[in-house]
Protein backbone atom coordinates (compact mmCIF):
# COMPACT_ATOMS: atom_id res chain seq x y z
CA UNK A 1 0.00 0.00 0.00
CA UNK A 2 0.84 3.41 -0.78
CA UNK A 3 -0.45 6.34 1.33
CA UNK A 4 -0.98 9.86 -0.38
CA UNK A 5 1.32 11.16 2.87
CA UNK A 6 3.13 9.93 5.40
CA UNK A 7 0.47 8.41 8.01
CA UNK A 8 0.53 10.29 11.70
CA UNK A 9 3.21 8.54 14.15
CA UNK A 10 1.14 6.98 16.80
CA UNK A 11 0.59 8.53 20.38
CA UNK A 12 2.69 6.82 22.80
CA UNK A 13 3.00 7.42 26.44
CA UNK A 14 6.50 6.93 28.33
CA UNK A 15 6.75 4.17 30.91
CA UNK A 16 8.73 4.68 34.51
CA UNK A 17 11.47 2.86 34.40
CA UNK A 18 12.03 1.77 30.63
CA UNK A 19 13.00 2.73 27.62
CA UNK A 20 9.69 1.19 26.14
CA UNK A 21 6.37 3.67 25.14
CA UNK A 22 2.56 2.20 25.26
CA UNK A 23 1.28 2.89 21.81
CA UNK A 24 -2.85 4.51 22.11
CA UNK A 25 -4.83 2.90 20.55
CA UNK A 26 -8.30 4.65 22.12
CA UNK A 27 -8.84 6.64 25.00
CA UNK A 28 -12.31 6.03 26.56
CA UNK A 29 -13.62 8.63 29.48
CA UNK A 30 -15.70 7.92 32.51
CA UNK A 31 -18.23 10.43 33.16
CA UNK A 32 -19.79 11.14 36.76
CA UNK A 33 -17.31 8.91 38.59
CA UNK A 34 -17.13 10.40 42.21
CA UNK A 35 -20.57 11.64 43.88
CA UNK A 36 -19.30 15.03 45.07
CA UNK A 37 -18.15 15.95 41.41
CA UNK A 38 -21.43 15.31 39.76
CA UNK A 39 -23.36 16.88 42.71
CA UNK A 40 -20.80 20.54 42.15
CA UNK A 41 -21.97 20.32 38.35
CA UNK A 42 -25.76 20.10 38.96
CA UNK A 43 -26.20 16.18 38.02
CA UNK A 44 -27.65 13.15 39.49
CA UNK A 45 -24.96 10.15 39.76
CA UNK A 46 -26.37 6.78 38.18
CA UNK A 47 -24.82 4.26 39.95
CA UNK A 48 -26.64 1.41 37.87
CA UNK A 49 -24.23 2.06 34.98
CA UNK A 50 -21.49 4.42 34.18
CA UNK A 51 -21.52 6.63 31.31
CA UNK A 52 -18.78 7.31 28.49
CA UNK A 53 -16.93 9.41 26.32
CA UNK A 54 -13.95 9.33 24.27
CA UNK A 55 -11.07 11.58 23.01
CA UNK A 56 -8.78 10.69 19.77
CA UNK A 57 -5.27 9.34 20.75
CA UNK A 58 -3.77 11.87 18.32
CA UNK A 59 -5.03 14.70 21.23
CA UNK A 60 -2.88 13.56 23.84
CA UNK A 61 -0.04 15.33 25.21
CA UNK A 62 2.82 14.51 27.70
CA UNK A 63 2.75 15.73 31.01
CA UNK A 64 5.23 18.50 31.58
CA UNK A 65 4.00 20.03 28.19
CA UNK A 66 3.18 23.77 27.79
CA UNK A 67 -0.01 23.57 26.01
CA UNK A 68 -1.72 27.00 24.37
CA UNK A 69 -4.84 28.23 26.19
CA UNK A 70 -7.24 26.66 23.71
CA UNK A 71 -9.74 27.89 21.12
CA UNK A 72 -13.35 28.53 21.68
CA UNK A 73 -13.71 28.53 24.89
CA UNK A 74 -13.70 31.24 28.31
CA UNK A 75 -13.86 28.57 30.88
CA UNK A 76 -11.20 25.77 30.23
CA UNK A 77 -11.10 23.36 33.50
CA UNK A 78 -9.29 20.57 34.81
CA UNK A 79 -9.88 17.33 36.11
CA UNK A 80 -7.37 15.41 37.49
CA UNK A 81 -8.12 11.55 36.64
CA UNK A 82 -6.47 7.87 37.80
CA UNK A 83 -6.09 6.56 34.24
CA UNK A 84 -5.84 2.58 33.59
CA UNK A 85 -3.60 1.56 30.36
CA UNK A 86 -5.12 -1.91 29.32
CA UNK A 87 -2.20 -4.41 28.36
CA UNK A 88 -4.29 -7.56 27.31
CA UNK A 89 -7.06 -7.69 25.11
CA UNK A 90 -10.65 -9.14 26.24
CA UNK A 91 -14.20 -9.14 25.64
CA UNK A 92 -17.29 -9.73 28.52
CA UNK A 93 -14.64 -9.42 30.95
CA UNK A 94 -15.79 -11.01 34.47
CA UNK A 95 -14.98 -8.00 37.25
CA UNK A 96 -13.25 -10.81 39.00
CA UNK A 97 -10.68 -10.76 36.11
CA UNK A 98 -10.46 -7.10 35.36
CA UNK A 99 -7.31 -6.37 37.00
CA UNK A 100 -5.43 -8.95 34.72
CA UNK A 101 -6.02 -6.80 31.73
CA UNK A 102 -4.09 -3.96 33.27
CA UNK A 103 -0.82 -3.16 32.09
CA UNK A 104 -0.64 0.66 33.89
CA UNK A 105 -1.84 3.43 36.01
CA UNK A 106 -1.33 6.87 35.44
CA UNK A 107 -2.11 10.51 36.30
CA UNK A 108 -4.25 11.85 33.80
CA UNK A 109 -5.82 15.49 32.87
CA UNK A 110 -8.99 15.42 31.03
CA UNK A 111 -8.98 19.23 30.10
CA UNK A 112 -12.07 20.54 29.07
CA UNK A 113 -14.06 23.69 27.44
CA UNK A 114 -16.62 23.56 30.40
CA UNK A 115 -18.81 26.81 28.72
CA UNK A 116 -18.72 24.52 25.71
CA UNK A 117 -19.79 21.31 27.38
CA UNK A 118 -22.63 23.45 29.54
CA UNK A 119 -24.16 24.56 26.05
CA UNK A 120 -23.90 21.08 24.29
CA UNK A 121 -25.59 19.04 27.47
CA UNK A 122 -28.06 22.21 27.75
CA UNK A 123 -28.97 20.97 23.83
CA UNK A 124 -28.95 17.51 24.00
CA UNK A 125 -25.96 17.73 21.90
CA UNK A 126 -22.90 15.57 21.43
CA UNK A 127 -19.95 16.88 24.18
CA UNK A 128 -17.31 16.29 21.62
CA UNK A 129 -16.11 19.67 20.63
CA UNK A 130 -15.65 19.97 24.65
CA UNK A 131 -13.73 17.26 25.51
CA UNK A 132 -12.24 16.39 22.38
CA UNK A 133 -9.25 18.63 21.21
CA UNK A 134 -6.36 19.50 20.96
CA UNK A 135 -3.74 18.79 23.62
CA UNK A 136 -7.35 17.62 25.65
CA UNK A 137 -5.84 14.00 27.10
CA UNK A 138 -2.74 15.14 29.34
CA UNK A 139 -1.27 11.39 30.72
CA UNK A 140 1.95 11.03 33.22
CA UNK A 141 4.70 7.99 32.70
CA UNK A 142 2.86 4.98 33.03
CA UNK A 143 3.00 3.27 36.43
CA UNK A 144 3.20 -0.80 35.56
CA UNK A 145 1.04 -2.67 37.74
CA UNK A 146 3.98 -5.08 38.05
CA UNK A 147 5.62 -2.19 40.17
CA UNK A 148 2.80 -0.42 42.18
CA UNK A 149 0.16 -3.31 42.15
CA UNK A 150 -3.30 -2.12 41.55
CA UNK A 151 -4.45 1.04 43.77
CA UNK A 152 -7.46 0.51 45.42
CA UNK A 153 -7.68 3.94 47.17
CA UNK A 154 -5.12 6.85 47.92
CA UNK A 155 -5.02 10.60 47.59
CA UNK A 156 -5.99 12.35 44.43
CA UNK A 157 -4.85 16.12 44.16
CA UNK A 158 -4.57 18.74 41.78
CA UNK A 159 -2.86 22.37 42.74
CA UNK A 160 -2.93 25.59 40.24
CA UNK A 161 0.34 27.74 40.77
CA UNK A 162 0.72 26.10 44.08
CA UNK A 163 -3.08 26.41 45.84
CA UNK A 164 -4.68 23.06 46.30
CA UNK A 165 -7.95 22.76 43.79
CA UNK A 166 -9.02 19.41 44.25
CA UNK A 167 -8.51 16.71 47.09
CA UNK A 168 -10.24 13.62 47.28
CA UNK A 169 -9.48 9.38 47.30
CA UNK A 170 -9.35 7.14 44.28
CA UNK A 171 -11.06 4.99 46.83
CA UNK A 172 -14.26 7.43 46.62
CA UNK A 173 -15.13 6.30 42.76
CA UNK A 174 -18.60 4.83 42.62
CA UNK A 175 -17.67 2.22 39.76
CA UNK A 176 -14.03 0.61 40.83
CA UNK A 177 -11.82 0.25 38.17
CA UNK A 178 -13.10 -3.70 37.70
CA UNK A 179 -16.37 -2.57 37.87
CA UNK A 180 -14.96 -0.25 34.84
CA UNK A 181 -13.36 -2.86 32.34
CA UNK A 182 -16.11 -5.12 33.16
CA UNK A 183 -18.59 -3.09 32.02
CA UNK A 184 -16.93 -1.46 29.45
CA UNK A 185 -15.52 -4.80 27.87
CA UNK A 186 -19.23 -5.12 27.50
CA UNK A 187 -19.39 -2.36 24.47
CA UNK A 188 -16.01 -2.83 23.11
CA UNK A 189 -13.28 -5.53 22.52
CA UNK A 190 -10.72 -3.92 24.91
CA UNK A 191 -7.44 -3.99 23.36
CA UNK A 192 -3.57 -3.49 24.15
CA UNK A 193 -3.24 0.44 23.75
CA UNK A 194 -6.68 1.63 25.33
CA UNK A 195 -6.51 4.21 28.18
CA UNK A 196 -9.44 4.63 30.34
CA UNK A 197 -9.73 8.13 32.28
CA UNK A 198 -11.79 7.08 34.79
CA UNK A 199 -13.31 10.48 36.32
CA UNK A 200 -12.46 13.58 38.32
CA UNK A 201 -13.41 13.91 42.63
CA UNK A 202 -14.75 17.40 43.14
CA UNK A 203 -12.98 21.15 42.70
CA UNK A 204 -13.13 21.17 38.97
CA UNK A 205 -12.30 24.87 38.03
CA UNK A 206 -11.02 27.25 35.28
CA UNK A 207 -7.40 27.68 34.35
CA UNK A 208 -5.67 31.05 32.58
CA UNK A 209 -2.71 31.28 30.34
CA UNK A 210 0.83 31.21 32.46
CA UNK A 211 -1.09 29.09 35.19
CA UNK A 212 1.11 25.96 35.79
CA UNK A 213 -0.96 22.45 36.82
CA UNK A 214 0.44 20.19 38.99
CA UNK A 215 -0.73 16.94 40.21
CA UNK A 216 0.17 13.90 42.14
CA UNK A 217 -2.11 10.54 42.71
CA UNK A 218 -0.75 8.63 45.89
CA UNK A 219 0.99 4.99 45.22
CA UNK A 220 1.18 5.93 41.30
CA UNK A 221 3.13 9.27 40.42
CA UNK A 222 2.67 13.15 39.49
CA UNK A 223 1.44 15.35 36.66
CA UNK A 224 1.90 18.64 35.64
CA UNK A 225 0.82 20.44 32.72
CA UNK A 226 1.52 24.76 32.01
CA UNK A 227 -0.75 27.01 30.07
CA UNK A 228 0.69 28.95 27.69
CA UNK A 229 -1.32 32.70 25.89
CA UNK A 230 -3.90 31.53 23.12
CA UNK A 231 -2.74 31.39 19.93
CA UNK A 232 -3.92 33.84 17.33
MN1 LIG B 1 -13.43 13.76 33.40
Amino acid sequence: MKYLFPPPAVPAVPIQNSDDFFPIHRIFCVGRNYEAHAKELGNVVDKESPFYFTKAASHYVPSGATVPYPPGTANYHHEIELVVAIGQSGFQIAEENALSHVFAYACGLDMTRRDLQAAMREKKLSWDIAKDFENAAVVSALAPASAIGHPRAGKIELKVNGDLRQASDIGLMIHSVPALIAHLSTLYHLQPGDLIFTGTPEGVGPVIAGDCIKGMIEGVGEIALNISAAES
